[in-house]
């Protein structure tokens, strides 16, 4: 397969156009809301984020939302207020397409395209988005095995795109305390069995705002290239996932401590 160590041996490094690298030596920060709502709430996360020393920005255009009643997005309208964001301030734009006939249009806007969670084995999109040749960050479905996980990734690269970072958001579990079990173990594993970058999502890994600052260290100390994290100007007034984004003085300091545990290791 070509995701594995067998193929190959050294592991791939995802170079976005902004300078941003990752799988390399720098723990990549990604941050922003979880949805684009308005130009100012992307412009002021976008402007809080890269402060604090994020170099992508994340915020999703096409929500796919556990209820169809619930904020689906801005769609396209979203995808120019992140490119606006871009331009302002020289961040990477991840951003999500949730269906095959939608990725061109992501495609057009993103630097790296985002598949849910819940597409994970959506193989029609997983081909259509390896076929855009852009970087692509694919999520680990919420009840999926690591192997699972990595044969999806596997449809993305037999596409010819290499350019796959993986994400660990977390699994189900039967604990009710937390949104998801963020399985630390996934990175290390992953991390002997493959060659391209993992990062992790403390946000929806645990769906609670107070666990996402340790979770987040956690990842960083068990090998993760890097963290997606979610961070709203005002979490109160988030149309989707407040409970679970960061304060941008919370992510301020996520990143101080993030720095630390990376010269530690
Ligand atoms: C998101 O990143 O906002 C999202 C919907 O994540 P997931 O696919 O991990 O649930
Ligand atoms: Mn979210």
């Amino acid at each position: 397969k070509q995701v594995s160590r067998e193929w190959r041996e050294e592991n791939t490094l995802v170079r976005l156009p902004n300078g941003t690298v990752i799988g390399g030596r720098e723990i990549v920060l990604m941050a922003g809301p979880c949805a684009v709502e308005s130009e100012e709430q992307i412009l002021t996360a976008a402007r809080q984020v890269r402060a604090a020393g994020a170099t992508v920005l994340r915020g999703g255009a096409f929500k796919p939302r556990t209820s169809p009643y619930s904020f689906q997005g801005l769609g396209e309208d979203g995808l120019k207020l992140l490119a606006k964001a871009r331009e302002e301030t020289g961040m990477a734009i991840i951003t999500e397409a949730i269906d095959p006939e939608g990725v061109d249009l992501v495609a057009e806007y993103a630097d790296v395209i985002q598949i849910g969670a819940r597409n994970m084995q959506n193989y029609p999109l997983l081909r259509r988005a390896g076929q855009t040749g852009k970087p692509v960050l694919l999520k680990r479905g919420m009840s999926a095995t690591i192997t699972e996980f990595l044969l999806a990734a596997e449809y993305i690269l037999a596409e010819g795109n290499d350019d796959v970072i993986l994400c660990e958001r977390g699994v189900r579990s039967f604990d009710t305390h937390t949104r998801n079990l963020l399985d630390l173990t996934a990175i290390p594993v992953v991390k002997g069995l493959s060659h391209l970058p993992i990062v992790a999502d403390p946000s929806h890994g645990t769906g609670l705002r107070s666990k996402v600052v340790p979770m987040g260290r956690a990842a960083v100390a068990a090998g993760a290239d890097g963290l997606i994290v979610e961070v709203h100007p005002d979490p109160t007034r988030a149309l989707s996932d407040g409970a679970q984004s960061l304060y941008p003085e919370q992510f301020t300091e996520l990143v101080e401590q993030t720095r630390v545990i990376a010269q530690a290791i």
